[in-house]
């Protein structure tokens, strides 16, 4: 168990250190600002929600890997986290919920987790929430949790594709994470 909580905190850390080399290292993955409150809102979240589905036994604790419950449990991740998205966008919440994210116009990959602490937790929620209906094991829960929290700093930046930034600049459309053909449908809608 202490392999894994160590693993889990160590991912953001990876994550950043990855995109930092995908980007090439002349292109900064910080801003000149200091992310204390950020990295602190983001692990007493995770962790505290991670720590609550592992004691309910949603994560469990056997050795297969199975690639079909981690698709499922994307699918599943995207459609709360495009409600809980849509919602932190109404006038009535935005404020409290998601205006501090979209301070930043022009993005870089840190920016991901420069969100207050209500966004902070919902966003962990959404991240946990699947669980309840795909129970994943500890190496699926980790591998799916990498991959999200990569791809949540890259999408910050122009290598997976520009929605989300699109989303940073015109705010009312683009809500999902990573399903980006979809998100590219609704922006040449819009
Ligand atoms: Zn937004
Ligand atoms: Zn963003």
């Amino acid at each position: 168990m202490i392999y894994f909580w160590i693993t889990f905190n160590s991912i953001p850390f990876i994550s950043l250190f990855l995109t930092q080399i995908l980007l090439a290292s002349h292109i900064p993955v910080y801003k000149k600002k200091i992310y204390f409150l950020s990295y602190l809102y983001y692990f007493i979240n995770t962790n505290a929600l991670c720590l609550f589905f592992s004691h309910s036994g949603y994560i469990q604790d056997t050795n297969d890997f199975r690639m079909i419950p981690i698709i499922y449990y994307t699918i599943i991740f995207e459609g709360i986290f495009y409600t809980w998205h849509r919602i932190s966008h109404l006038p009535y919440f935005y404020k409290y919920l998601h205006a501090h994210h979209h301070v930043n116009y022009h993005v870089c990959p840190i920016d991901f987790i420069d969100v207050n602490y209500t966004d902070s937790l919902g966003f962990h929620i959404c991240m946990h929430l699947p669980l309840k209906i795909i129970p994943l094991n500890f190496l699926e829960y980790l591998t799916w949790y990498f991959v999200m929290i990569t791809s949540g700093f890259l999408l910050h930046s122009t290598i997976l594709g520009e929605h989300h930034i699109l989303h940073h600049k015109h705010f009312h459309s683009n809500y999902y994470i990573l399903l980006t053909n979809f998100n590219i449908i609704l922006q040449k809608n819009k």
